[in-house]
């Protein structure tokens, strides 16, 4: 293992492009699931890469943990149970802990390693992970999914990695019924859809596999996220009913969860679709 300055880099054939960080790697592992790096950066503090894909850094995991929690529990009338599905760095656990409504939070990961060496490298964001509403479970999402009571989750969010290896069947319709089934009446699900750029195909077939599914209406929402292919990323909210979110939260419930990126104004804007996302979109509809 060397602790030379050199650069992690990530590339992407299918767009041509790499994304790289100066930056010396500290620890690796071959897990049962997937090979997991740490990093020291320069500028970035510390990076988790699974299977060469960056996951997390101390500089920017705010902007993702923040925009795959807030606009959905804030789009929930009464967000009281949650799961998440993968997350297993507990950023996504934090912020939806921040939540007075929210009695019960579980996190469902399938791979332990990532949420100890989570600990060691980033302690802040495991801090809540004592919090008596939280749940700590290690095992796979589809199988966890399958055996939920009936409409016993008012929230899933799908925190997990690209669509390959074990967290494939997490974006298949399969899924998405058990999700259906499993959730409550104004249930919400809010799922990381990659770019909204290199990966527009996946977001309409995703939408597409959430309404044969069963869920009456699907939302993308979008971001900035700068260690991730594009630098630019998005997320899925599908609801079991309805066809609109409403925001619960006024400006100062909003400032009180103490959040770095997300605001009430971040809230409107981050629905606002540039014209061919929303013509991919639309496109679908009806399906
Ligand atoms: N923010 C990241 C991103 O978008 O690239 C995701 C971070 S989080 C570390 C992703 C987690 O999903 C990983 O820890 C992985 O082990 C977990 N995961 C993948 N497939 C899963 C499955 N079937 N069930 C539960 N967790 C899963």
């Amino acid at each position: 293992m060397t602790l030379d300055r050199s650069w992690f880099s990530e590339s992407v054939d299918a767009s041509g492009s790499a994304f790289s960080l100066k930056a010396a790697k500290i620890h690796e592992e071959q897990t049962p699931y997937q090979r997991i790096e740490i990093w020291k950066t320069e500028t970035f503090g510390y990076l988790m890469t699974i299977d060469g894909c960056t996951m997390v850094s101390t500089r920017d995991n705010f902007l993702y943990h923040e925009m795959m929690t807030h606009p959905a529990l804030n789009s929930h009338p009464h967000p009281r149970k949650v799961v998440v599905v993968g997350g297993g760095d507990c950023g996504t656990l934090r912020e939806v802990l921040k939540h007075p409504e929210v009695e019960s939070a579980t996190q469902v990961e399938i791979d332990e390693r990532v949420t100890r060496l989570s600990e060691q490298y980033f302690p802040e964001l495991c801090d809540k992970n004592d919090d008596p509403r939280a749940t700590l479970f290690f095992g796979d999402g589809i199988q966890w999914m399958k055996d939920a009571p009936d409409g016993s989750i008012d929230l899933i969010i799908i925190d997990s990695t690209d669509p390959v290896g074990p967290a494939e069947g997490l974006f298949g319709l399969r899924f998405y019924v058990d999700c259906v089934r499993a959730l409550a009446p104004n249930g919400l699900l809010v799922q990381q859809s990659e770019s909204p750029l290199l990966n527009l195909e996946l977001i309409t077939e995703m939408h597409e596999a959430m309404r044969k599914a069963g869920f009456a209406a699907t939302h993308l929402l979008h971001f900035p996220q700068t260690i991730y292919p594009s630098g630019w990323w998005s997320a899925s909210i599908a609801q079991k009913q309805g066809d609109s979110l409403t925001p619960r939260l006024d400006a100062d419930a909003i400032a009180r969860l103490d959040t770095r990126y997300y605001n009430a104004e971040i809230h409107q804007a981050a629905f606002a679709l540039p014209t061919y996302v929303r013509t991919a979109l639309d496109a679908i509809k009806g399906v």
